[in-house]
This record gives C-alpha cells, sequence and structure tokens, in this order.
C-alpha cells in the first residue's frame, strides 16, 4: 500500500526527515514512537501533503502510483486520511455539510453515485449509531469551539463515513479518558478489515493494547532507528526512550 524511500523533508529549509524508509502492506497496523521532535507528525504530514513539508529527496509510492505526484486532495479521494494533532476550527463552515462534501468528492473521484441529503442523514445514523456516537456534533460548525475530546470524536464520525485505505492517526488518544478511548479502539478495530493499513503515532500503551500492532517503529532525529513488534512498544512503555540508545541528541 504504502512505500517510502529514503525520503528527507525540509520545514522552514531545515532537514527534519534524514533519510526514512518505511513500508506498510494492506491490513497492516504500524505504530510511530520517539520523542518530541524526532519528526513522526513531520512523516504523516509529508504523507497527506501539508503546506509546511517539502521533499527534498526520496520516493513515496502509494498503491503503485507515485504519491508525490497527487494533489492534496487527490489523495484524499485514493484514501488517504490524516487526523491532525490541533485540527483547523473552520467557523461558518457546517460539520455536516463539510463531510457530505468531502465523501461526495470521493464517491465522483471513484465513479460512484453522489449521496443526497437523505442518504447522507441514513449512512450517518447508521454508522454512528454503531458506536454510540453522538449526532449533535455534525450540527455545528467545523470544529469550532469543539472541546478536545469531541474533536478527537469527530474524527472517528470522519473516518467511519470516509472510510479511508491509510489512516494516519496523530496521537489521537491524547487527552482522552478511558472510555474514549475504548470508542476509538472499537472504531479501529471495525474499520480494519484486512483492506485497510493504519499508521498511528502514540506514546501510550492504553490505545495499542486494544489494538494490537504488527509493527512499532521508533524514530529519532528525522529517522527510524528501531522496528520491532507490540513488545517493543510495552518495553518503552515501561523504561522509557532510554532503550533506543543515548547518542548525540541533535533535536530541541
Ligand atoms: P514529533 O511529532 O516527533 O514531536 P515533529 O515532526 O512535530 O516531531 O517535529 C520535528 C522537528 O521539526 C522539530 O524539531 C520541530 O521543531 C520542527 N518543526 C515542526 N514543525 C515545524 C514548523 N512548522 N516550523 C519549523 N519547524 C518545525
Ligand atoms: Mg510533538
Ligand atoms: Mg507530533
Amino acid at each position: 500500500m504504502l512505500e517510502i524511500k529514503d525520503l528527507k523533508v525540509n520545514i522552514d529549509n531545515k532537514e527534519i526527515l534524514k533519510g526514512l524508509n518505511l513500508n506498510i502492506k494492506k491490513g497492516e497496523v504500524h505504530v510511530l514512537m520517539g520523542q518530541n521532535g524526532a519528526g513522526k507528525s513531520t512523516l504523516v504530514k509529508t504523507i497527506s501533503d501539508h503546506y509546511d513539508c517539502e521533499v527534498t529527496e526520496g520516493e513515496i509510492t502509494y498503491k503503485d502510483k507515485n504519491l508525490l505526484d497527487l494533489s492534496v486532495s487527490d489523495r484524499a479521494n485514493e484514501g488517504i486520511f490524516m487526523s491532525f494533532q490541533n485540527p483547523v476550527e473552520v467557523p461558518g463552515v457546517n460539520n455536516s455539510y463539510f463531510l457530505k462534501t468531502a465523501l461526495n468528492e470521493k464517491r465522483k473521484y471513484l465513479g460512484e453515485k453522489e449521496l443526497d441529503a437523505m442518504d447522507f442523514l441514513k449512512l450517518t445514523k447508521e454508522e454512528l449509531g454503531k458506536f454510540d456516537i453522538d449526532k449533535k456534533l455534525l450540527q455545528r460548525d467545523l470544529n469550532d469551539g469543539f472541546s478536545g475530546g469531541e474533536k478527537k470524536r469527530n474524527e472517528l464520525i470522519q473516518l467511519l463515513l470516509l472510510k479511508p485505505d491509510l489512516i494516519m492517526l496523530d496521537e489521537i488518544d491524547s487527552g482522552l479518558d478511558v472510555d474514549a478511548i475504548k470508542t476509538v479502539a472499537k472504531v479501529i478495530n471495525a474499520l480494519l478489515d484486512g483492506n485497510r493499513s493504519i499508521l498511528m503515532i502514540t506514546h501510550y500503551d492504553k490505545l495499542l493494547s486494544q489494538i494490537k500492532p504488527d509493527f512499532v517503529h521508533v524514530m529519532k532525529n528525522g529517522k527510524i532507528v528501531k522496528t520491532g513488534d507490540y513488545s517493543l512498544a510495552l518495553e518503552i512503555d515501561s523504561k522509557g526512550y532510554e532503550i533506543i540508545g543515548k547518542e548525540d541528541e541533535t533535536n530541541e
């Protein structure tokens, strides 16, 4: 599904990713860990085509296409989804309208029939009902005045409606209580049908223990320096990043 080769990325002319390699196959769950400033968010932002990130070297192949040739909207239409650490607030844009538009953009792109208001309502009822997620968020403006928890819940709504193929979650579990984390895990597990892949950034075992990642990668100074299975996350959770080694810290 996703193949990253020797990726180098600058932000503000400063090299942040320094030759990163990563392979994600269909159906796999990958976790990115690493200390603050390691470049985790930069990686997922680069994949979703965030304007901050300038690719200077390397290749990203997604579904056998050159990802770097795809526009930000084509990436979304091709099934790439990114939940931001700090989602933007868009006052004046109704959440439901935003989602219906995004969904129909994707359907048009894929040559599928667009949903009308009734179809969309039916779909949201169906999908959100499965997980007891409150529909009220849909009637508000996008992220406007959403609490931290509401923003995360809204990301789950987006996931359930857009059903992306490559799901990237940047610390979706931070600041969530145990029940909310359970809901996140339930939604993610329901989406994991063997055809979707996940790349998630997290520091905590609370969510991982419920999702069971296939691979755990540790980033340091713009590279993946260690890859393991779930036990690596457990080791980091108990011993901290010390286990990665203490060679020169060039991060702020
Ligand atoms: P992580 O998610 O692992 O904490 P980030 O990818 O957010 O790390 O950041 C990696 C490095 O890039 C840090 O040194 C950070 O200061 C820098 N950086 C991130 N975003 C910006 C930005 N918009 N402008 C300048 N530097 C940035
Ligand atoms: Mg950070
Ligand atoms: Mg980050």
